[in-house]
């Protein structure tokens, strides 16, 4: 189904096509926290890069997550894009070099009614802020870190692939 999107100003809009749109998944990582999920998690999408279509492209602002090693100390950059609104704040997608054909719209960007999930997945428990109480059902799948199945596998076992 195709996705159009936009930030709250509107200096932004894009669309792009998605075989995976379910909104089920819930991350609690403090990236997500920080710039896209102020109620403790964020919801990222699944899409086909190759059909984004972007308009107001000259007022995206780029930033890569700066990472720290509780370890040793270091910091570093995460190599993914987070892309947002550089008049309004919006959060708009995450693109990952490593995976670069798919796109991640945040649900809360999307102004295409999405399909409800009949299940969740809540991941990066392990990192959630001591506040946030994650509200799981007793279908959901809950994970400390990443869990093993991808966007697209998620949509083929449910058969809910668009
Ligand atoms: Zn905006
Ligand atoms: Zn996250």
């Amino acid at each position: 189904m195709q996705l159009n999107g936009s930030c709250h100003c509107g200096a932004v809009r894009f669309s792009v096509e998605s075989q995976h749109p379910y909104p089920f998944l819930l991350c609690y990582c403090s990236i997500c926290r920080k710039t896209a999920g102020a109620g403790g998690f964020a919801i990222n999408l699944s899409a086909d890069a190759g059909s984004l279509v972007i308009d107001g492209a000259e007022h995206i602002r780029n930033y890569n997550a700066r990472l720290h090693d509780s370890k040793t100390g270091e910091t570093s950059r995460s190599a993914a894009e987070r892309k947002f609104c550089g008049e309004c704040g919006s959060a708009l997608w995450v693109w990952d070099p490593n995976w670069p054909e798919l796109l991640h719209p945040h649900a809360s960007a999307i102004d295409t009614p999405l399909p409800l999930p009949p299940e969740r997945t809540h991941l990066m428990l392990g990192s959630r802020a001591p506040w946030v109480e994650p509200c799981v059902r007793s279908t959901d799948r809950t994970f400390d870190g990443y869990p093993e199945e991808s966007i697209a596998a998620w949509h083929q076992r449910l058969g809910l692939e668009c």
